[in-house]
């Protein structure tokens, strides 16, 4: 098993769920942490909880991935210490709406494109060139089973997600002949807050999407992340689907 101790891990989406999993799982094993997401207040919470817990290093960015050059500047920005990122997780993303594709929001439609792709691209864009000069890292993109198969009103969450699927396997091939490995971690239905976020905080409908399925928990898919980036530095895992037992 590769060790984490003292590698640089850039989290993207870190304020909730998925992404405070895997920044805990990441900081249990002695990584250094840059945690990014717009609520800023979530994210000093979780670094007071994981200083305490585990006397993590951690670099705190308050960041809208989909701002081009906000992601720019963050990235060349970072002091010298935090500036050699070791572990890429794109793991901020959001779905909004069930609507059918003719009933549906452009606004729900930019904010999924513009976060879910063209974010993760610009963190990629920014932070691989500097794995590639120093010959070492490793990308995990968060995907979903929305990227391998569609459901009813899902059209756009799922279209963004086949293109992170497309994305991982692109990124693989552009870095071949590279030690720098690219994972794909794709999950059936998780509890987070992403059924809130998906309905615009309608709670009483969030939970309705859970109904007959025992879901993942954030803990889950962090603990499939942290197996990927673990293996020995000559295997790549380049996919994971891992779905609740009970969700089809
Ligand atoms: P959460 O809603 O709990 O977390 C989403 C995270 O993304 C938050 O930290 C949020 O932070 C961040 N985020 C959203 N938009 C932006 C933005 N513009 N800039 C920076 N950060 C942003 O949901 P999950 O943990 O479930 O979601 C994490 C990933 O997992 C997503 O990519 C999602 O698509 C994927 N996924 C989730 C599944 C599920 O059932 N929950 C299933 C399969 C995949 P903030 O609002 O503070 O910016």
């Amino acid at each position: 098993m590769l060790s984490v101790q003292d590698q640089i891990v850039f989290i993207t989406g870190a304020s909730s769920g998925i992404g405070a999993a895997c920044a805990k799982i990441f900081a249990g094993a002695g990584a250094k942490l840059i945690l990014a997401a717009r609520r800023w207040e979530r994210l000093q919470n979780l670094a007071d909880s994981l200083n305490k817990e585990f006397a993590t290093d951690i670099h705190l960015l308050q960041l809208d991935v989909r701002d081009a050059k906000a992601v720019e500047s963050a990235i060349s920005n970072l002091p010298s210490a935090w500036a050699n990122i070791d572990i890429l997780i794109n793991n901020a993303g959001l779905s909004r709406g069930l609507d059918k594709l003719h009933q549906g929001s452009f606004q729900d439609w930019e904010e999924m494109i513009d976060t879910n792709i063209k974010g993760l691209l610009y963190l990629t864009r920014h932070i691989v060139p500097g794995m590639v000069e120093r010959d070492r890292g490793h990308v995990v993109n968060i995907g979903s089973i929305a990227g391998h198969q569609t459901y009813p009103g899902g059209n756009v969450y799922c279209g963004t997600k086949a293109a992170v699927k497309a994305i991982s396997e692109g990124l693989k091939q552009d870095l071949l002949g590279t030690p720098i490995r690219v994972t794909s971690v794709d999950p059936g239905m998780v509890e987070t807050e992403f059924s809130e976020v998906r309905f615009h905080g309608d709670t009483q409908r969030a939970t309705t999407v859970y109904q007959g399925v025992t879901p993942l928990t954030a803990d889950d898919v962090a603990d499939v992340v942290f197996f990927c980036v673990t293996r020995p530095a000559h295997v790549n895992i380049n996919q994971v689907i891992l779905m609740p037992v009970d969700q089809a």
